[in-house]
């Protein structure tokens, strides 16, 4: 299939378009960055690449970054992490604080904020250094030793987290996060503040296209029910309370970022991740999806030809 075309197309389809999106500003960092940027970039599990537009500018990956912090927590500790939280779609906006009040405290899935936020606590309980093991992890996810957090993102998210620092102290009246605030909220920032290009994006998570395995050097980071269990939820509830929408109408596991970034997965074949940084009206107060449904007929597309 020439997926070079086909994206080229649909690129050059959807840059004409208006739109009437807007940026996330209530992390004010991510208020400098242009408007305008839009990328694309596909990568295949037979090596194959194609980029255009604003594909290799970095931006920052946000939620995006959750797939990996839960990647990392399955590899090591399995089925027990479904004890703190659970897998079903929450329905409600990302940071939402009122259904934690019914579920006593466990997180619906690990994608809204407290459900990430456990898994921030898991980790640091699990790992010895755990912001540079989890760098150092994501590192070799991506085969690409350069990436790092912007500590000018996780700041100035730190600065406006009053709605974070909520959420953690609802769970913790719960029980259900050990470790302290200060600690479990400096990682989840940081976590949400690594920096990707649409290209190292797609490369990024190639592995949950290729049952678990890395592509370059056979690494498994997943085992291959992990990963379809990742790819259900990505499904499922990768866009909070528009992942049905998203499931409706591209059929594909997606993440969602409020930096505008969205990657998605076609299990077996490839993944392609899209930054556009304007968000759809609706989302903009309450939370991150991206830019308009074109983006979402990008994918559609190839599906439909493929
Ligand atoms: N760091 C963001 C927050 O907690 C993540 C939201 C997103 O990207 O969807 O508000």
């Amino acid at each position: 299939m020439n997926y070079t075309k086909i994206i080229e197309e649909v690129y050059q389809d959807v840059k004409n378009i208006d739109d009437k999106g807007h940026i996330a500003t209530y992390i004010p960092e991510l208020g400098n960055v242009s408007p305008e940027n839009f990328g694309i970039h596909i990568s295949t599990i037979d090596s194959k690449e194609f980029g255009i537009g604003t594909y290799n500018k970095k931006f920052s990956i946000q939620s995006i970054a959750k797939i990996l912090s839960v990647t990392l927590a399955y590899s090591i500790l399995g089925e027990e992490i479904w004890q703190r939280l659970g897998v079903e779609p929450s329905g409600t906006t990302f940071n939402s604080l009122v259904q934690l009040e019914t579920d006593k405290g466990i997180p619906r899935n690990p994608f809204i904020n407290s459900g990430a936020m456990v898994i921030c606590d898991i980790l640091l309980s699990h790992l010895k250094n755990p912001k540079q093991d989890f760098l150092t992890f994501v590192r070799e996810v991506a085969g690409n030793s350069t990436l790092n957090y912007s500590k000018n993102i996780a700041d100035s998210e730190k600065s406006a987290g009053f709605r974070n620092i909520a959420l953690y102290n609802f769970i913790k009246s719960f029980g259900n996060i050990k470790n302290d605030a200060s600690e479990v909220l400096d990682f989840y920032f940081s976590l949400c503040s690594l920096e990707m290009d649409c290209k190292e994006l797609s490369k990024t998570f190639l592995y949950l296209a290729n049952s678990g395995r890395q592509i370059d050097n056979n690494h498994q980071i997943l085992n291959k029910s992990q990963t379809k269990r990742i790819n259900a939820l990505m499904q499922t509830c990768g866009f909070y309370d528009e992942s049905g929408e998203f499931a409706f109408k591209v059929g594909l596991p997606g993440k969602s970022g409020v930096g505008g970034g969205i990657i998605a997965i076609h299990p077996h074949k490839y993944t392609i991740a899209v930054w556009s940084p304007k968000l759809k009206r609706k989302f903009v107060q309450s939370h991150a999806v991206f830019r308009t449904i074109y983006h979402k007929n990008a994918i559609f597309n190839i599906l439909k030809i493929g």
